[in-house]
């Protein structure tokens, strides 16, 4: 269950059946950084028992890429170690304390527009039969845009980027390792009806991200990545929002130069791509 990337960069795979994310640590000699708390207290237990056994003796800290419940709501398993995050984090994580989170009151808040069906649903899963009994924990560390980590023979540099998923944002670059943690600033908007992507923002998140020097890039919902992977699709991707730009609300025109351009024919999951690119332009 525990999975070592590098010699210092540890990790706990995502489970798409009950929306948990990967969890991420970076091992220092002197301290431990957690990456993400995890969608319950659950989630971050069992990590951090086999983090702990594994390598004892450090003191930790977390750090959240983004407030979404499923990276945040595991933070009350640690609440003596700093939680560490964004302004923009802390800002959306108040607005979620002393919320009810039972089914009611989710299915409640669904109605009214301000919680989404897919996270209900999953925070439905993760705490079926188990004790609802949610506590938001408030990062007590926070930086603007940018802030560097020291663990011991191993550091971590953080970045908010934002972005349409969430603007609130992070991605965590572990040089000495050349782990870059992306989080899910590669998603698309998810509380803002149908699930879209905007073409731009992609391209800009994009060039930040080619500025790291990267052997694995983790995203939350994914495996780990090398590089030559990771670029192979990330390239078909921006040639998708490049022709969005270039030939606008023209989805024959786009189909038949994205096939010249990256030399394959489309299948329906291109094509869905398409759609939430083309959404994304009537967004803007
Ligand atoms: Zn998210």
């Amino acid at each position: 269950m525990l999975n070592k990337l590098t010699k210092r960069f540890v990790y706990m795979p995502a489970d798409g059946s009950v929306d948990r994310p990967i969890l991420g640590a970076v091992i220092g000699d002197d301290r431990t950084l957690f990456i993400d708390a995890g969608n319950s207290v659950r989630h971050a237990t069992v990590f951090r028992n086999a983090v702990r056994r594994e390598y004892p003796l450090r003191p930790s800290i977390t750090a959240l890429t983004h407030w979404h419940w499923d990276h945040s709501f595991g933070a009350a398993c640690d609440l003596n170690s700093p939680l560490v995050a964004s302004v923009m984090t802390h800002q959306a994580l108040q607005k979620l304390v002393g919320l009810d989170w039972s089914d009611e009151a989710l299915d409640e808040r669904v109605r009214q527009g301000t919680e989404i069906e897919f996270c209900a649903d999953y925070i439905k899963k993760e705490y079926d039969g188990v004790n609802r009994d949610i506590r938001v924990v408030l990062p007590d560390t926070t930086f603007a845009d940018t802030l560097t980590l020291h663990l011991g023979a191993v550091s971590c540099h953080i970045q908010r980027i934002g972005g349409v998923h969430a603007e609130d944002s992070c991605i965590l670059y572990v040089p000495e390792e050349r782990v870059l943690f992306l989080g899910d600033v590669l998603g698309p908007a998810i509380y803002d009806g149908p699930r879209y992507y905007i073409a731009r923002d992609l391209l800009r998140i994009v060039e930040l991200i080619k500025q790291y020097h990267v052997e694995w890039y983790i995203e939350s919902h994914h495996m780990p990545v090398n590089a030559a992977e990771f670029w192979r699709d990330m390239n078909e991707y921006c040639t998708f929002a490049e022709l969005v730009m270039e030939l606008g609300d023209n989805k024959p025109g786009i189909e038949r130069e994205l096939v010249n351009r990256i030399g394959r024919e489309l299948v329906d999951e291109d094509r869905a791509v398409i759609d939430q690119f083309l959404l994304g332009e009537r967004h803007c």
